[in-house]
C-alpha cells in the first residue's frame, strides 16, 4: 500500500460531525453541549459507540475523559495521541472541539479499512470540560491528566446552581475508574479549527501554531462616591464608571501604544448601584493581555499600570488592582510543528506558521509530551457564537494532514 495517496473520507467525516450536530441542535444553526449535561452524555455515548465500532479499547478515567486505543505492533513503546473536546459554549458553534475529536476518529476508520497496521498504538480522546463555561476554569481535565491541576479541587468546582463537578460527573455516568494520570506519549497532535480571521486573510488553508500566546489576567476594582446626580454638580465629583470608561480606553490604545505583537481586552465590567440617577461608587472590570513574549506583555502591564493610577488619582477613585491568573507563552514542539507544515506542503495545501491566541487542551500536554496543532480556517473568523462555520473541503484537508502525521509519528520506532 504506497501511504502517500492514502486520504481521509471527506463524505464521511462530515457525515459524522452533522450527526454530532444534532445533539444539543440550537435555532441559531449552533450547538449547545455544555460540560456534564445530558447532551455531553448524549454526545459521549454516541462517540463511545464509535470507538467500539472500530472494536478500540475504551477506557473512561476519573475525570470523564473518554479513551480508545488502536493496538499498534509494539504496544510496549509510548502511543501517538490526538483530541480535543466534545462540550461546547452555550450558544456555540459546530466546529469547535468536536472537529479535534471526530478528525482522529476519521483517521482511525481510514487506517482500518486499508489495514493499515502502525508500529505505535494510537489514542484518540475527547478531554472533559475543555470550555469552563459551565465549571471554571477551562481544560480541567487535560490539566489534571498532566499533573497540573488537582482532582479533588476541579470535583469541587460548581456551576451557577451550586450542582458540584463531581455529582454532574456521577449523573451522566462518566466517572471511570482508571486514574487521571499522565502516562509516556510520543506525540500529541490536536487538530482545531483557527477562530481566527488569519487563515482565511492569508488565503492558507492549514495552520501550524508554533505555540501558545501568554495570559495574564487582572481584576480591577474602582471606589466612586455615590451621590444624587442632578442635585451634585459636575466639579469634584468622584465617578467610578468614569474614571473605568477613561481606563478601559487605554487596554484599547495599549498595544498601539506600545508595539509588538500584543492583544489587550476588557470583557467584563460591573457598575454599582447601576441606577439612572446614581454617581456609580463601585465598578469592577477585567483586564486579559495576550503576547507571544511574556517579558513584553509585563512591560505593557506596568504601563497601563501607571496610566491606570493616574486616572484613579485625577478622578478622585481609589483603586484595587489583582493579578488573577498567568500562564506563560508556550511553544510547541518544533519538530511535530514543522512535520505539520510539511505535511501540508505534500499534499498541496498551503500552509502557514503562526501562534494560537486562544488556550486548548494542547497547552497541557505540551507540559508532558512533544505536542502540535493543525489549525483550518473559520470563516469570517468567528467561533464560540453559532454562525461559526468552516468549509467542508477544509474540514477533509486538516484530517488529511492529521492522518499523515500520525502516521509518520506512529511509525517512529526509536524507544522514547
Ligand atoms: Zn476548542
Amino acid at each position: 500500500m504506497n501511504f502517500k495517496r492514502l486520504r481521509v473520507n471527506g463524505n464521511r467525516l462530515q457525515n459524522t460531525l452533522e450527526e454530532m450536530a444534532k445533539i444539543g441542535a440550537t435555532s441559531g444553526g449552533g450547538v449547545q453541549r455544555l460540560t456534564l449535561s445530558d447532551e455531553d452524555k448524549q454526545a459521549r455515548d454516541l462517540f463511545v459507540r464509535w470507538l467500539k465500532e472500530l472494536n478500540l479499547e475504551v477506557t473512561i478515567d476519573e475525570m470523564g475523559s473518554i479513551f480508545g486505543k488502536r493496538a499498534g505492533k509494539n504496544n510496549a513503546l509510548p502511543p501517538v495521541m490526538s483530541g480535543s473536546h466534545i462540550d461546547s459554549q452555550p450558544k456555540g458553534g459546530r466546529f469547535d472541539g468536536i472537529l479535534g475529536v471526530m478528525g482522529p476518529l476519521e483517521v482511525l476508520r481510514t487506517l482500518d479499512e486499508n489495514n493499515i497496521e502502525t508500529i505505535r498504538p494510537i489514542v484518540i480522546v475527547d478531554w472533559t470540560n475543555e470550555e469552563g463555561s459551565r465549571f471554571a476554569p477551562a481544560m480541567v481535565a487535560s490539566g489534571v491528566w498532566a499533573g497540573a491541576l488537582d482532582r479533588d479541587w476541579v470535583y469541587q468546582r460548581t456551576d451557577i446552581h451550586g450542582r458540584r463537578f463531581v455529582d454532574e460527573l456521577e449523573r451522566i455516568g462518566y466517572r471511570g475508574k482508571t486514574p487521571a494520570k499522565k502516562q509516556p506519549v510520543h506525540a500529541y497532535y490536536e487538530y482545531h479549527i483557527e477562530q481566527g480571521p488569519l487563515l482565511e486573510r492569508e488565503a492558507k488553508r492549514i495552520g501550524a501554531p508554533k505555540g501558545i500566546l501568554c495570559l495574564h489576567w487582572y481584576d480591577i476594582t474602582l471606589e466612586g462616591e455615590a451621590n444624587q446626580v442632578g442635585p451634585t454638580p459636575m466639579e469634584g465629583r468622584h465617578d467610578a464608571l468614569c474614571a473605568a470608561a477613561e481606563m478601559i480606553l487605554k487596554v484599547n490604545q495599549l498595544p498601539d501604544k506600545i508595539g509588538g505583537n500584543l492583544v489587550a481586552t476588557v470583557g467584563e465590567i460591573q457598575n454599582h448601584p447601576n441606577s439612572r440617577n446614581i454617581i456609580p461608587d463601585r465598578v469592577h472590570f477585567t483586564v486579559d493581555i495576550r503576547s507571544w513574549d511574556d517579558d513584553h506583555a509585563l512591560t505593557a502591564w506596568e504601563d497601563l499600570k501607571n496610566d491606570f493610577e493616574a486616572v484613579a488619582a485625577k478622578r478622585g477613585c481609589p483603586i484595587r488592582i489583582e493579578e488573577t491568573w498567568r500562564v506563560e507563552h508556550s511553544p510547541f514542539d518544533e519538530t511535530l510543528v514543522r512535520r505539520v507544515l510539511d505535511t501540508a506542503e505534500e499534499l498541496n495545501y498551503p500552509g502557514l506558521h503562526m501562534v494560537s491566541g486562544a488556550g486548548h487542551d494542547a497547552s497541557y500536554m505540551n507540559q508532558i509530551a512533544p505536542t502540535a496543532m493543525i489549525f483550518v480556517p473559520s470563516i469570517n473568523g468567528r467561533s464560540h457564537v453559532e454562525i461559526e462555520n468552516t468549509r467542508w473541503e477544509d474540514c477533509e484537508a486538516g484530517a488529511n494532514v492529521l492522518l499523515h502525521c500520525i502516521l509518520k509519528s506512529a511509525n517512529e520506532n526509536k524507544e522514547n
